[in-house]
């Protein structure tokens, strides 16, 4: 979801964005008026997230996956090895990516969930034990497919790149624990295409390795994201979603919020034996609330009704099957109310 005043003010100045007689997506990103969109929008997320002068803010295409590569190809070099920590499928598909543009001599993997009393945890090794030198370690602080958060802040001793794409500003986090955070942008900063890129100035001196200019952290840091057209609208809807979140008291606020949301759905779960959940408490995504129907075969029923009801997007993903609420920051109370409503008739009506 995207806030929705964020949505009418996008609809009521579609046509006529400041006067100008035309819409955002029209006007030169070089235009003043473009320029001072964005100058603003990194004040607010700097003022958002406490973000030190000694980091640079970047507005980059691709996606979540598009920092899959750029990390790659800003920071590895032809010799430089990288450490990945493996908590569900995205960090998964990072490694993936990682090994296909190096070699798998560059790129170390530790998967680090176990099973534990039925339910899947997150279990951190001491990575200071591991004698080995690496550019950086790669983990993800929230699985977006399997409803894995890691609330844990690690100590490494390699520089920390986080792919936060679906937990961002979700909750407060202290930004000189990592060298480079990103995140697509499309569950709480805006809609697709664009990510956001908080990199430490000492990462750019890394050997990078020959790459497209897009994707340079270099260039994107020379050029004021602008090395080429910036996704200019979804940066405009990302500056709105600022303001937004700052009227609203800020991420300690939405923190507060969101943490009561999780809560409704996880205390109705656990109290409940016709759901189930797989994650350990301790890693219970306050994002992506994953869940189970006890009698799967009710699971095409379950999504009908739902949708009837107008719950929409609870499918799980494929991969993993049974039920995901994804409750990002513009989701409202009411929403999580009506979904626990339902959910409560619906065990009530098939037990
Ligand atoms: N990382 C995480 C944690 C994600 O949730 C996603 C998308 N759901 C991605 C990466 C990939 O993002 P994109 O589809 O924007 O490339």
């Amino acid at each position: 979801m995207l806030p929705q005043a964020v949505m009418q003010q996008a609809q009521s100045e579609l046509l006529d964005w400041h006067g100008l007689g035309t819409s955002v997506m029209e006007i030169s990103h070089r235009s003043k008026e473009f320029i001072a969109l964005t100058e603003q929008a990194e004040i607010d997320l700097r003022e958002l997230m406490s973000i030190p002068a000694n980091y640079h803010v970047l507005f980059m295409h691709g996606g979540g996956r598009g920092q899959f590569s750029a990390v790659v190809n800003n920071f590895l070099g032809q010799q430089g090895k990288a450490l990945y920590l493996v908590s569900g499928s995205w960090s998964q598909s990072a490694v993936a990516e990682a090994k296909k543009l190096t070699s798998d001599a560059q790129i170390d993997s530790l998967d680090i969930v176990e099973n534990i009393n039925g339910k899947n945890q997150v279990v951190l090794p001491d990575l200071n034990k591991i004698d080995r030198d690496y550019r950086y370690l790669h983990y993800c602080t929230n699985e977006t497919v399997d409803g894995i958060e890691i609330f844990d802040e690690l100590d490494s001793p390699w520089p920390i790149i986080a792919d936060m794409s679906s937990n961002i500003m979700s909750r407060e986090i202290n930004v000189n624990k990592y060298a480079l955070i990103y995140a697509g942008a499309q569950k709480n900063i805006g809609p697709s295409g664009l990510s956001i890129v908080i990199v430490r100035d000492d990462m750019l001196e890394l050997p990078s390795l020959p790459q497209s200019s897009i994707m340079d952290y270099r260039l994107a840091v020379k050029h004021g994201s602008m090395y080429n057209t910036p996704p200019t609208f979804a940066w405009y809807l990302a500056a709105e979603v600022f303001k937004w979140l700052k009227v609203r008291g800020g991420v300690a606020a939405m923190a507060k919020i969101n943490l009561h949301k999780a809560a409704l759905l996880y205390d109705f779960i656990d109290s409940s034996d016709f759901y189930t959940s797989k994650v350990s408490v301790k890693n219970r995504s306050v994002m992506n609330v994953t869940f189970y129907l006890t009698n799967e075969a009710l699971n095409g029923e379950f999504l009908n009704q739902a949708s009837e009801e107008k719950l929409v997007a609870l499918k799980g993903h494929r991969s993993v099957g049974g039920m995901r609420a994804s409750i990002y920051n513009a989701m409202p109370i009411e929403g999580v109310e009506a979904l626990v409503e339902f959910m409560q008739d619906f065990a009530n009506k098939h037990k």
